[in-house]
């Protein structure tokens, strides 16, 4: 692979990335249902000539290891939070009833085709405390064990699903207070300084690294919220030392040359598209 001189490429060639929910379902139908929308998706990129390539592709082209010219017609696919809905096929989801999994939708869709689809993978982004993890299957799930991390292994060793950072506990609203830290619950942008950054992504980092034999090397904001503090200050400087090398947001647009690694955009499903023409318009718009 050729490598990129310290120029920026006279001809970028950007690419989006998607963000899916397995763990949100409303209904049967692509507008209540990421498994259904991907399914449908997955159709739009092949009818499009895109090719899905790993997430880690396009960071490999921000740091200058592979051209740009390499992640031509490429899309790349992500998924966040971390329920065993992203992975596990079959799984009832409550009175919507089983459902095929975001990597089981994906699986079906390279072997149709694996000639040209082997390299497709999909990025979850996990919530890395256990204590978190269980009271949101409490509390926001059916108590049924879907945020535990007995899956994890398995789908790593399909080889086309890797693991991203999505933070310690989401500092999501249910938790109760962490009495070590000022830390309001129910909003990222609350993670502003030295000890929550650590509380919430060094930490994160540590535990998915014992977890899974390998640190992840990219970090999703949780509720999308990019705080100035970790996007300027904490991820340069810390990031690299904790293996991680870029940083994903949920504003929609391209990956370009010259995109912020510590705040990439990310287009999300249901959100900035609602249906299969709508995601072939954002895709192919400029
Ligand atoms: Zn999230």
């Amino acid at each position: 692979m050729p490598l990129q001189s310290g120029l920026k490429p006279f001809c970028a060639l950007p690419m989006h990335i998607l963000a899916y929910h397995a763990g949100l379902i409303d209904g049967p139908d692509y507008a209540q249902n990421d498994h259904v929308a991907l399914r449908e998706d997955l159709e739009v990129i092949a009818h499009l000539g895109l090719r899905v390539l790993p997430l880690q592709t396009v960071v490999d082209a921000l740091l200058g290891r592979r051209d740009w010219s390499t992640l031509d017609g490429a899309v790349a696919l992500t998924c966040d939070d971390g329920t065993a809905f992203d992975a596990l096929p079959g799984r009832e989801y409550g009175a919507h009833g089983p459902q095929p999994s975001l990597l089981g939708v994906l699986q079906a869709w390279i072997d149709e085709d694996p000639a040209s689809r082997s390299q497709a993978s999909l990025t979850s982004f996990l919530i890395a405390s256990p204590e978190a993890r269980a009271a949101m299957d409490r509390h926001c799930l059916f108590d049924r064990n879907d945020l535990d991390s007995d899956w994890w292994a398995a789908a790593q060793g399909t080889g086309h699903m890797v693991f991203g950072n999505h933070s310690w506990d989401h500092n999501h609203p249910i938790l109760p207070p962490e009495e070590a830290l000022p830390l309001s619950r129910g909003d990222f942008f609350a993670v502003d300084d030295e000890a929550k950054a650590d509380y919430e992504i060094a930490q994160a980092q540590a535990f998915l690294a014992e977890a899974l034999g390998q640190r992840p090397t990219c970090f999703a904001y949780p509720f999308g919220h990019v705080p100035e503090f970790l996007r300027s200050t904490y991820l340069p400087r810390r990031g690299p030392e904790l293996g991680l090398e870029a940083a994903f947001t949920t504003e929609t647009g391209r990956v370009r040359p010259d995109s912020d690694r510590w705040a990439l955009p990310r287009s999300v499903c249901r959100w900035h598209w609602k249906s299969p023409a709508e995601l072939e318009a954002l895709l192919t718009a400029d």
